[in-house]
């Protein structure tokens, strides 16, 4: 006996291994949020709702159920009911019927794997596959492997596809009742198809509850709930939530049965819901899309993943996936470029900066609306966005720094770009997506260090990395928080609905894309506004369409972030500033004002609004100290201002607190030389190629007391240079004029004339 046991698992064995078993099942992908409720599934290629139920989603309850129903001894036998099989086959030939009430659960899966007409032949392979299935897999294993595969009737395969479709919930959030009810469905899936005839179908469950009772598998309280459930199962969609990035973890991790994503079901639904309603309020202007990410900062998990306003019109190209689609940014990179310019010690908040016309080589910026507006602080240029004030900056620290901070950032067109990029990049003159600028503020939501996002809850996010210093992202954040600013939504009800948030908005060259990203101290939002096919609008801008976007989804996401704001960091420190300058008070400097600055990196320049002139009684004529007269003159205080200034005020007739002409008698006017340009040559025609970018040099001799040479063109500022130095522009085309002046105020111009060529 012993020795017939030991031939017949030998021959198995061998068996085993010439004809191995082979699982090979394709599940429907499954992409979950966080907290593993389902969001979005596919069918699978044969076009099947065929979904992976994970062993902890097998409750005891459905364990119990399932087992007492198909396979009493299943627990206790290798894969075949030796017993059971003896007594079918004692009925069959008794009776001449085929009865299939031998089968296990085990059997039952070795013929759902390999599916074949119902002989005695197949019969003993399928037995042969239960063996080799016991042998490979737990009996848990095992069970799972039946729950995945058994049918419910049309497309539906599996406890968790019935679990989705039929309650809308997952396998184990069914009640006992749902248990009974989905354990008798396979064996009769067309007359007990639920939502068919509900009410067929619980006389049969109550009949399965019943036996259950007698088996005494339940307590009888749990069993008098079940049969009292009202039963209302009806076949439902399956969700469709988060689609576009369900589309991208499905390519990006083939084959994976579930992929659990970072998004959070309750604020993807909300958002998303937010995002639709809005953009249907705008369609008829023929604004079309609308886009928005949701990152939670602490763990820099993307929330809510919303690419487009509505995934299934295709007319506006639905399932693009707007979050990774590059576009211009507008003016959403400044707060980086102020912040480097901070920590560079060039200026702070209440620094004052020029905002006149300026020709950097042939580039010269306007503003958004067009006007120059004098002296502006820095913390009032970044909040109004102006665009000279930044093409400054980002000239002075010179845009190959800009590239360096957002590559290290993730701004991959940038990356590439890098070569062509120029001072236009800091007004939109260069390519992001909204995932790279919603990761960058989401940088100054965590003190300056930057992060990839994560898209998987379970993918580690790699070390942070700084960007800018805690102590400038916390001025910057300030300046961003202020709530009387320019580009507030008009009509915006600022006393209810208006979260406390830093947030910054861009428009595009062309009205073509419509930003505003903001923080606080939870959660990161990019919101972008526009349309796919990339047509601008004149209604489009970022603080009157893209801002209230941004605003609705803070305040959907309800947190209170009053109580949670940012601190201000340890190293950074307040003091007093001259309010003309926002330099350190010097002599003269009576308005005061405080301001932050960073110890040690903050520039610690002595003001110098004022300049101690020597004049006549009648302020008609100004002395130096070797033309003044013995008596009869005054000292007066005139402001220091720059020269773009002079040059704009005086273009544009503006009055200001000018100082009076200097002592024609004055021997040193008389003896000392007026700047001679060297180059160009007056009344020079000059040729310039439109197809490269040629420019023409300055250059000029000067008496020997003078310190700073200031530059003209057609009498705007162009540019301050030591006496020596010789500096480049970019004419246009005709008549230019060109004005050189020195720091003692002689001034020379001449005229040149300009061609335009293309060879
Ligand atoms: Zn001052
Ligand atoms: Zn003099």
């Amino acid at each position: 006996m012993l020795c017939l046991f030991t031939s017949y698992y030998l021959l198995f064995l061998l068996l085993n291994a010439l004809i191995p078993l082979s699982v090979n099942i394709e599940y429907s992908t499954l992409v979950i949020s966080s907290e593993k409720n389902l969001l979005h599934a596919f069918l699978t290629s044969d076009d099947k709702w065929r979904m992976y139920t994970e062993l902890d989603e097998i409750t005891p309850e459905l364990k119990k159920a399932i087992v007492f129903k198909e396979d009493k001894y299943f627990n206790y036998h290798p894969g075949v009911n030796p017993v059971a099989v003896l007594r079918a086959f004692y009925n069959n030939i008794s009776t001449g019927k085929r009865t299939s009430g031998a089968s296990t659960i085990t059997m039952q899966v070795a013929r759902m794997l390999e599916p074949k007409e119902r002989t005695y032949r197949n019969k003993i392979k399928e037995i042969f596959r239960a063996f080799q299935l016991e042998l490979k897999f737990s009996k848990a294993e095992i069970l799972q492997l039946y729950l995945n595969l058994v049918p419910f009737g049309s497309n539906i395969e599996g406890v968790k596809s019935a679990s989705v479709i039929y309650f809308g919930k997952l396998p184990d959030h069914l009640s006992l009742a749902e248990i009974a009810t989905l354990s008798i469905v396979p064996n009769r899936p067309v007359s007990l198809r639920p939502g068919n005839n509900n009410e067929v179908l619980a006389d049969e469950r109550n009949k399965w509850l019943e036996r259950y009772r007698k088996a005494k598998l339940f307590y009888p309280d749990f069993i008098d709930d079940a049969l009292a459930e009202p039963l209302n199962p009806y076949r439902r969609d399956v969700p469709k939530l988060a689609p576009h990035l369900a589309y991208r973890l499905k390519a990006q991790y083939p084959g994976m049965n579930i992929i659990r994503s970072s998004l959070s079901s309750e604020i993807q639904q909300k958002t998303e819901k937010i995002v639709g309603e809005y953009s249907r309020r705008f369609y008829f202007q023929n604004i079309k899309n609308a886009i928005a990410l949701v990152v939670e900062n602490q763990s820099r998990r993307v929330i809510a993943y919303v690419g487009s306003a509505d995934f299934f019109n295709n007319e506006d190209g639905g399932q693009v996936d707007g979050i990774r689609a590059v576009r211009s940014p507008g003016s959403t990179l400044k707060p980086l470029l102020y912040g480097i310019a901070f920590d560079k010690g060039l200026v702070t908040p209440k620094s004052i900066i020029a905002d006149v016309p300026i020709n950097f080589s042939g580039y010269e910026p306007e503003n958004y609306d067009e006007k120059f507006h004098g002296n502006i602080s820095i913390e009032n240029a970044l909040a109004s966005s102006l665009n000279i004030p930044a093409v400054k900056l980002l000239y002075s620290i010179q845009p190959s720094t800009l590239i360096g901070k957002l590559s290290d950032a993730g701004f991959s067109q940038i990356r590439n770009e890098r070569e062509h990029l120029g001072l236009s990049m800091i007004l939109g003159g260069c390519g992001v997506t909204l995932e790279e600028l919603t990761g960058l503020y989401c940088a100054l939501a965590n003190r300056g260090n930057y992060s990839d996002l994560g898209l998987r809850q379970n993918d580690s996010i790699p070390i942070a990395q700084k960007i800018i210093s805690e102590e400038s992202t916390f001025m910057i954040t300030e300046i961003l928080t202020q709530l009387k600013r320019p580009d507030l939504p008009l009509n915006w009800d600022n006393s209810l609905h208006t979260p406390k948030i830093a947030w910054k908005t861009g428009t595009s060259y062309g009205r073509r894309d419509a930003w505003s990203i903001g923080y606080n101290n939870r959660y990161t939002v990019g919101v972008w506004v526009g349309n796919f096919s990339g047509e601008g609008v004149p209604e489009l801008s970022g603080a009157e369409i893209a801002t209230p976007l941004l605003f609705q989804i803070f305040n959907a996401i309800d947190y209170d972030s009053e109580k949670e704001w940012f601190t201000m960091p340890e190293k950074l420190d307040l003091r007093y500033v001259c309010s003309h300058t926002g330099k350190i008070p010097g002599e003269f400097c009576e308005d005061l004002i405080i301001d932050y600055y960073i110890p040690g990196v903050s520039g610690m320049e002595v003001c110098d609004h004022l300049k101690k002139v020597l004049i006549n009684p009648d302020s008609s004529l100004s002395y130096c100290t070797s033309c003044k007269p013995e008596t009869g003159f005054i000292t007066a205080y005139y402001p220091n201002l720059a020269p773009e200034i002079i040059s704009y005020y005086e273009l544009n007739q503006i009055n200001y607190h000018k100082i009076p002409p200097h002592n024609p008698d004055c021997e040193r006017l008389l003896s000392g030389k007026r700047p001679e340009i060297t180059s160009p040559v007056h009344e020079n025609e000059y040729f310039v190629n439109v197809n490269d970018s040629m420019e023409i040099m300055l250059s000029c001799n000067t008496a020997n007391d003078v310190e700073k040479v200031y530059w003209y063109v057609d009498k705007k500022y162009l540019r301050t240079v030591n006496p020596n130095e010789t500096t480049f522009f970019r004419p246009h085309e005709g008549p230019v004029e060109i004005g050189c002046s020195d720091d003692k105020g002689r001034n020379t111009s001449i005229i040149i004339y300009v061609r335009f060529t293309s060879f």
